[in-house]
């Protein structure tokens, strides 16, 4: 079970409880229904990152329904 945090659909990034729409990249589509918290500090060095599409350092979640 993840916290009440939520995770964005479009990008995974993880935002506060309380956010409208995504930090990241503006989306509206947020979930409280995702699994596996990864930070990712240097997304041009990490497979993670190359794998889940994510070009911005950040908090984001591995799964998202
Ligand atoms: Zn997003």
């Amino acid at each position: 079970m993840a916290e009440d945090r939520l995770a964005c659909r479009e990008c995974h990034h993880v935002n506060d409880p309380d956010a409208q729409t995504c930090e990241h990249c503006g989306s509206s589509s947020l979930t409280e229904d995702w699994a596996g918290y990864v930070i990712i500090t240097q997304p041009e060095d990490s497979e993670i990152a190359a794998e889940m599409n994510v070009t911005k350092a950040g908090s984001y979640a591995l799964k998202v329904r």
